[in-house]
């Protein structure tokens, strides 16, 4: 019968010569050999036929899961091939409702999250209790909160039937919805899609089963992809004809983007919590990558932190004045000039330059401190009085030594803190006699705590006076350096050169190897070094944290594609109930966000650890900064961002009936 012509104003579906055919290697099977049909508003149509005669190929075309070959498909009057795939997936949300044989409810969510799944998509919240009273309709109000596994298979198809009338949909698709369930639960369904139907809405169902062909009000006979016969009747009486009430009815509530990313981060945080495992292995690599720039950059602060207090400590006035390094020995090679320092050049420097307010010498060595059987190796400062003023040192318990002890090479010495406990402990060291290298030495003083420079401990030394190191301790005619003051910052370089000038005419240097036979360095200077030499360990840190966070990036877009290949179906379906390619990838993306942003937090807290680890064990001084925090967190978010990109969109590509049908 062709009715075409004169219904097609009001019909829903009008299909025309359509073709499908499958290619499996050699054979082409023609699942739809030209098939015309039209089905009106309030119809209650099946299709029968032997398996494999293109009854499901049928009603996926119809409910927009597939496309054919050929032919023509106009949905309430609109050609179906010429819609965007967004289109599609918004008539699929809102006109149709699909019940499929195996139910395809998602296994990780209760009966009411189920069937409240389309409206994520549609962003509506109906009143809140919508779903549940939908689901009470079917039977299952003491069923709200199962899961799909704790459901018999009847119970199931309701809470999918539930779903599928969540959208107010005018036509129900149902591929053999009695095909897995008993006889009594096959009655049931069966009665809920009569009274559907009284309600208006058309019902399209594929079954084999002759009695349930019979009840509907126009029955399709299909065979090897042909339409057989086509007839209306009146509809067999059903035994147990349940009347459920009308749907209830609905305000709708149109929700902002945001309440859907929160339904989102949810559905994120199930299906990690699903896979605790997995799901923590790939947050590894983020975390140890985050722990990394934690870590580093916080010992790499420390160290800056030290230096730059050790240098307020030196004050910034100080020069040091060293023989020319490029010159062995400090005699200058081919003149014989001996540019090595003394003590008296020390003093002309003071007395000649009136911007100076100090000099002292110093000389360095190693030495073994010795008290009643108790040694202690450490560093042997010979230095003159003046030291102790230009390095904070002045003792708190006892006094530094005095230009007097110097003269007289006195045996006199005052000891670092780290000195005086390793040696003395609690008791005071005043008054005591130590050796040094074996020689007999009053200490007079300990000197003031000033803790580590981030490599070596500044209390681990004891200071002599310089006259003594040199004629009692060491013999030595030379000093290592001497160390000027200057009395104020602005006449530093009118310092640096009438001390260079100085130097030269004592030393009778010859102009032509002027420039190497002195160094004189100011603290300004070392320190530029010093942060030079920091900004290079820095880049070298942050290219190895940005190494270790790639590598972790990589390892959650692999997971992230396991889960898309493993979540297919879940996919399919998603799609079937009108889900857009953007609402797919979103899932996903937040899915790789929460693992990498979780991950990033745990690698704080890691970092923070190992950080707490190194300056406790090797007494490391480190500060962790909260912009290291911030930059590490939202750089994991990004990374996760950047690397779930790639799966969200492949997860996003699969056609809803392929990935419907994957096992
Ligand atoms: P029915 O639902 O009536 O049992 P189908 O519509 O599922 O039949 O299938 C019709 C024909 O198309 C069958 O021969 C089937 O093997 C074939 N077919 C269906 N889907 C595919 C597919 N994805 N790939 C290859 N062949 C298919
Ligand atoms: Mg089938």
């Amino acid at each position: 019968m062709d009715q075409a012509a004169e219904t097609e104003d009001n019909s829903m579906i009008k299909i025309t010569n359509i073709f499908k055919t499958y290619t499996m290697g050699e054979n082409v099977v023609k699942a739809l050999n030209d098939v015309s049909l039209v089905i009106e508003d309030g119809e209650f149509l099946a299709i029968m036929g032997p398996s494999g005669s293109g009854k499901s190929t049928l009603t996926h075309i119809i409910g927009l899961l597939d496309v054919p070959n050929a032919g023509s498909y106009q949905l309430n009057g609109r050609e179906v091939s010429q819609l965007s795939e967004d289109e599609l997936a918004v008539l699929r949300r809102e006109e149709i409702g699909f019940i499929f044989q195996q139910f395809n409810l998602l296994p990780r969510m209760t009966a009411v999250e189920n069937v409240g799944l389309p409206l994520l998509y549609s962003k509506k919240i109906f009143a809140q209790n919508f779903t549940s009273s939908l689901l009470e309709k079917m039977g299952l109000a003491l069923r709200l909160d199962h899961r799909p596994n704790a459901l018999s298979g009847g119970q199931q198809q309701r809470v999918a039937i539930a779903r599928a009338l969540v959208n107010k949909p005018k036509m129900i698709l149902a591929d053999e919805p009695t095909g897995n369930l008993d006889s009594a639960s096959s009655k049931e369904v069966m009665a809920i899609l009569h009274e559907l139907n009284s309600q208006g809405i058309t019902i399209v169902i594929v079954t084999h089963e002759e009695e349930i062909g019979q009840q509907a009000k126009r029955l399709i006979r299909m065979r090897d992809g042909v339409v057989q016969s086509d007839v209306r009747k009146i509809p067999a009486e059903i035994s147990d004809f349940k009347k459920i009430p009308e749907l209830p009815n609905t305000t709708v509530i149109s929700v902002g983007s945001w309440a859907e990313i929160v339904e989102h981060f949810k559905q994120g945080f199930k299906a990690l919590i699903a896979n605790k495992v997995r799901t923590c292995l790939s947050m590894l690599g983020i975390s140890i990558g985050v722990a990394a720039v934690i870590a580093m950059l916080a010992i790499g602060n420390g160290a800056q932190k030290a230096i730059e207090s050790q240098m307020a400590a030196l004050g910034s006035n100080l020069f040091v004045l060293r023989t020319g390094a490029t010159r062995v020995g400090g005699v200058v090679q081919d003149s014989g000039v001996s540019t090595r320092l003394t003590h008296e050049d020390s003093e002309a420097l003071k007395e000649q330059i009136p911007a100076v307010k100090e000099t002292s010498t110093r000389v360095n060595g190693k030495g073994e401190v010795t008290y009643l059987g108790q040694n202690w190796h450490t560093q042997v400062l010979g230095v003159d009085s003046s030291y102790a003023r230009m390095h904070a040192s002045q003792p708190e318990i006892g006094r530094y030594f005095t230009d007097e002890d110097n003269k007289k090479r006195a045996r006199v010495v005052v000891l670092g803190s780290t000195v005086a406990k390793e040696l003395f402990a609690n008791n005071s060291p005043i008054g005591e006699t130590v050796r040094i290298n074996k020689i007999g030495f009053l200490v007079i003083g300990v000197m003031p705590e000033k803790g580590t420079n981030g490599w070596q401990d500044q209390d681990d030394v004891v200071a002599i006076p310089v006259l003594t190191f040199m004629h009692r301790l060491h013999g030595r005619a030379f000093v290592d350096a001497i160390e000027i003051e200057v009395n104020d910052a602005n006449n530093m370089p009118e310092v640096e050169e009438a001390a260079l000038e100085i130097m030269y005419k004592r030393k009778k240097v010859p102009p032509s190897v002027r420039h190497d036979a002195f160094v004189l360095r100011n603290m300004a200077d070392i320190k530029a070094a010093m942060s030079e030499s920091n900004e290079t360990m820095a880049t070298l840190l942050a290219v190895i944290a940005a190494i270790s966070l790639l590598v972790g990036g990589i390892g959650i877009m692999n997971i992230m594609l396991v889960s898309v290949s493993e979540r297919t179906k879940e996919i399919g379906l998603r799609k079937a109930v009108g889900a857009r390619k953007k609402d797919i990838q979103m899932q996903f993306l937040v899915e790789s966000i929460v693992v990498s942003a979780i991950g990033g937090i745990a690698g704080i807290v890691l970092g923070g650890m190992i950080t707490t680890i190194l300056s406790m064990t090797i007494g490391w001084a480190t500060s962790i900064s909260l912009t290291s925090v911030l930059l590490s967190f939202s750089f994991s978010a990004a990374i996760g961002m950047i690397f779930g990109i790639y799966p969200a969109k492949k997860a996003s590509k699969l056609n809803p009936i392929d990935a419907l049908r994957f096992e």
